[in-house]
Parts: C-alpha cells; sequence; structure tokens
C-alpha cells in the first residue's frame, strides 16, 4: 500500500529525512503539498510569492525522478481524511514544524491517523536540535544565548547530509490541484518584480546560494556581516525558512570552507540564533503577541493615527539609513540584520509604536518570516524579550549610518533621490548647505521626506516612557 509523504517546510530532497525513510520502505509513494487556509498566522504576501515558486521548483526536481507533487487545499486533517482512502495510503510520513499552532494541528492528526489504522511518523530536519534539547545542568530553559549556545555545542554534531534519491516509486497520483489556481503570485498589479530580480527559491536556488556564500562570503563575515553594503552575509534566511535547503547541510558547508576559524564561528552562532528563537518560542508559545518581560504589558505607545506608522513602512521617515533599510524590505522582500535591528529601534523607541505593528509588517513584507525569529527579534529590539537589548540602548540612525555605510553606497541604491550628495551629508541631508542640495538636485520636503522625528527629544519621550512603566511595577 502507498506512503504519503507529507511536504510542508521541508521543501527540498536532499537531507530530507522524512523522504529517505519513506524512500527505504519500499512503498510507492505519493507527494503531497496542502495549502492549509487555516494557517495561523496565515502567510504574509512575500512568502505566498515564496512558496508558489519554491513548489514550481519542488515539482520539478520530483518529477524528473518519476513522482508527481499532489495540490490540496484546506484544513490539512480534513485533506488528509479524504486523501488517505482515495489513495488506499497505510502510512503518512511529514518533517516537524515548531509553531505552537502547528504543533497541535499536528499531534491532533497523528492521533487521528492512528486511531483509523494508518502509521503517522514525524521527522527532524528543521533544526539543529529539537526545541527543548538544549537545557542546563538542572534541566532548566535558558533565557540567556551565550550559556544556550556553549552547551549546545557541546553536543552539535550534525551529521553527514543524507543525498536526495536517485529514483523514487511512486503510486498513481490522485487528483491533484492546479498551482496557478491557488493566487499565490500576485498579478494585479504585480509588486514582485523586486523578488524576481533578487531571488530563486526552491533547492537548486538554495544550494547554489550557499554555494556562492562558501566560495566569496564567509571570509571576513565576523567583520564585514554589519555592513549592508557588502556581499557578507549569506542570504538564506528564506531557503532555511521553507526548509529549501536544512541547517544540517549549511553547518557542513560551512565548516568545510576555505576561510578563518573565527569567520566560520561566527557564522555557526548566528545558526545557534535561530535555534534560540525557536527554543524561545517553544517555552513562551504566546512570544509573538506577548511581551516576555511583564513590565511591557502597560507601557504607555504612543497614540498614532497612522501616519507615523506609514511613514515607516513606506520608507519616508526622513532618515536615510532607516528609509533606505525599508525601501530594501518592500523591494526585495529581505532587509540586512543590521538594519532590521535599526528600523526595529526606531518604530519602537523614536516613534513608540507598538513592537507588534512592525512584527505584523516584517510578517507580512519579508520572504523569510518565520514566526519564532521575527517574534523573537522584534522582542529583543523593543527591549521586553529573551537576552535583549537594554530598553535603554537606543540606536541613533544616523550615527549607525556614519559607521555601517560610511560612503553611503546603501543609502545610494535605495533611496536614489539622494544619491548624488556627498557622503558627508548622505545621512543627515538636513544639514547640508543650500548649494550643495541643489547641486544633488536635493529639495527637503519635496524630492525627500523632512525628518518626522526630533531623535533627542524622541529618546528622552521613550527614556521616560520605560521608567514610568518601571515605576508603576
Ligand atoms: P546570515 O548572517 O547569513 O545568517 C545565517 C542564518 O542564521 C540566517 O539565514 C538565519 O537563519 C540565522 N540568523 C541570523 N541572525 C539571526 C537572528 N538574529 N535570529 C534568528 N536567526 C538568525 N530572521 C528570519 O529568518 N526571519 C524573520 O522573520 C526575522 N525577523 C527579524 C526581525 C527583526 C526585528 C530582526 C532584528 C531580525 C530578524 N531576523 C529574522 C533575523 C535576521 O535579521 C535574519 O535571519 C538575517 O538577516 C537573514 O539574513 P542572512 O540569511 O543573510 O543571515
Amino acid at each position: 500500500a502507498p506512503l504519503i509523504l507529507w511536504f510542508r517546510r521541508d521543501l527540498r530532497l536532499t537531507d530530507n529525512l522524512a523522504l529517505a525513510a519513506a524512500a527505504t520502505t519500499g512503498a510507492p509513494l505519493v507527494a503531497l503539498f496542502i495549502l492549509d487556509e487555516d494557517d495561523d498566522p496565515p502567510l504574509g504576501g512575500a512568502a505566498r510569492w515564496w512558496l508558489h515558486h519554491s513548489l514550481v521548483s519542488l515539482t520539478h526536481d520530483l518529477r524528473e525522478r518519476g513522482l508527481s507533487l499532489t495540490l490540496r487545499r484546506g484544513p490539512s486533517a480534513a485533506s488528509l481524511t479524504r486523501l488517505v482512502p482515495e489513495t488506499g495510503a497505510r502510512a503518512v510520513f511529514w518533517s516537524r514544524v515548531y509553531e505552537p499552532a502547528a504543533l497541535r494541528r499536528d499531534g491532533e492528526i497523528e492521533t487521528m491517523l492512528r486511531a483509523s489504522g494508518v502509521e503517522a511518523q514525524s521527522f527532524s530536519g528543521a533544526l539543529l536540535f529539537e526545541p527543548g534539547e538544549i537545557r542546563s545542568a538542572q534541566g532548566r530553559a535558558f533565557r540567556v544565548f551565550a550559556p544556550f549556545w556553549r552547551a549546545a555545542q557541546a553536543i552539535v554534531a550534525p551529521g553527514a547530509p543524507k543525498p536526495a534519491p536517485t529514483r523514487l516509486r511512486a503510486a498513481p497520483a490522485p487528483r491533484s490541484e492546479r498551482l496557478e489556481d491557488w493566487g499565490l503570485t500576485p498579478r494585479e498589479p504585480d509588486w514582485a518584480g523586486g523578488l524576481r530580480d533578487a531571488w530563486r527559491p526552491g533547492e537548486s536556488g538554495a544550494r547554489a546560494r550557499l554555494d556562492a556564500f562558501v566560495e566569496d562570503g564567509v571570509r571576513d563575515y565576523a567583520a564585514a556581516r554589519d555592513f549592508p553594503a557588502k556581499d557578507n552575509v549569506s542570504r538564506l534566511s528564506p531557503h532555511l525558512h521553507w526548509g529549501e535547503i536544512g541547517p544540517r547541510q549549511v553547518w557542513r558547508a560551512i565548516e568545510g570552507a576555505d576561510a578563518p576559524r573565527a569567520d566560520i564561528a561566527a557564522f555557526l552562532r548566528e545558526l545557534g540564533w535561530r535555534e534560540f528563537c525557536h527554543h524561545i518560542l517553544l517555552d513562551h508559545p504566546s512570544l509573538p503577541e506577548a511581551p516576555l518581560d511583564p513590565d511591557f504589558a502597560r507601557f504607555p505607545w504612543a497614540q498614532d493615527d497612522g501616519t507615523l506608522f506609514r511613514a515607516w513602512a513606506r520608507g519616508a521617515t526622513g532618515y536615510p539609513f532607516v528609509d533606505a533599510g525599508m525601501r530594501q524590505l518592500w523591494l526585495t522582500g529581505w532587509m540586512h540584520n543590521r538594519l532590521r535591528m535599526i528600523v526595529a529601534s526606531f518604530l519602537v523607541k523614536h516613534l513608540l509604536l507598538d513592537w507588534r505593528e512592525g512584527e505584523r509588517w516584517f510578517f507580512d513584507t519579508l520572504v523569510d518570516a518565520d514566526l519564532s525569529s521575527n517574534a523573537f527579534n522584534w522582542q529583543w529590539a523593543a527591549g521586553c524579550g529573551a537576552d535583549a537589548a537594554p530598553y535603554f540602548r537606543i540606536f541613533n540612525p544616523v550615527l549607525q549610518g556614519e559607521k555601517y555605510d560610511a560612503d553611503g553606497a546603501f543609502v545610494r541604491r535605495f533611496v536614489p533621490e539622494l544619491a548624488r550628495l556627498d557622503a558627508h551629508y548622505i545621512h543627515r541631508p538636513w544639514t547640508a548647505p543650500e548649494q550643495k542640495l541643489r547641486e544633488a538636485g536635493v529639495r527637503l520636503g519635496e524630492t525627500y521626506p523632512l525628518a518626522i522625528i526630533d531623535l533627542a527629544a524622541a529618546r528622552r519621550r521613550a527614556l521616560d516612557a520605560f521608567d514610568s512603566c518601571r515605576r508603576a511595577r
């Protein structure tokens, strides 16, 4: 009898333990993907675009091995309840997803399948460690990254990735929906041009990214990773999120890179943050909604009629480094980590807007939108999360720009209306002499916005707000 291989966030054939185990049974396979309309939270716009193209790629890769991908829409449980009798399947295999709603759903599905005599097996593969595996000697969860990572490194030894099977035995393919009918990619308006230019979703695109990074990017990673105009970060995040490449594959490849040990260690540590985020989400399922630090529940957020938020989201705050980051996000579906920290701090501290608004915007616009990493990092940036930056440490976007984009190359790329301004003024155009602005074709308040907020006053207001919620304790 056939075995259903249920693809979810493991859209790859290499080092896919569920697939490898399924192939080993010798049973004919039905490859399945379900677009779950009950997904919680629902997929954002950029993620939907990514998923569409990743499924095109997976369909192609499976077909080369003799298998077609069956597409179904609906709540996962209902889809499986129909598909199991339709195919006569005796087992369903899948790779685990660790988000609270998915864990709940998968637990119910497992029980349901077993109750009807169908084998249900789940596999690891999205992470190096199972969430909850890394604990202190006393068995307690870590709230701080450094000791977490020390404990993790003591046991990390990712095995060799499993190669992709060359041929798969196919069961008769059941009816499939058409990917085009799912409407995952925008048609009118087609806003995805920048995404198409920047990315190649799917397993082979992921592999190409990793190879290019191993070749040219890891060397100097530790020092260069903070400079957004440089090409020294991997951009693997969306590929990792969708499981087009597994963390064990990345770990192995980076460890073998011809680069200084310090650069390799710095990169592997970032993979460690990804693991940490998943651990924290498992221990605190309310992470996406509720501040870990309870004092923040009464934080006096500013009232906004939407004007400030819109200026931030559209990259029209009048602070060039912030605006460049937000426009990079809108255009390409991704933002460099240094900028993510700066724009988050600007929203939460200078504009005093609730971090959850930023979290939602990122979730909708990032191709790597990930419940655990996004929620964790927003809480971190707001100062209310685990191992958080203290609230009183407030990034100054002008000084950050001058430090990490000294020649203004990054701002020039994403804020073209400032492209001809001297590096000396590009992070603070309001200080440029009239003549310099004229020569560069800049008219503040017309071609580029005036700053929407005074940094020094905003900083004081944020510190006062913070004090008030601490005092109320
Ligand atoms: P690299 O520097 O090449 O790092 C390699 C990998 O390590 C990344 O692909 C990612 O999987 C992991 N990683 C690196 N930094 C972090 C981190 N701080 N937290 C967790 N994992 C990390 N990352 C997401 O994947 N999804 C999100 O939704 C997300 N939201 C964020 C929101 C905010 C406010 C901030 C400050 C950060 C967020 N990050 C998120 C983390 C980080 O910015 C991205 O993972 C990173 O920029 C992706 O680029 P890269 O693949 O080139 O990273």
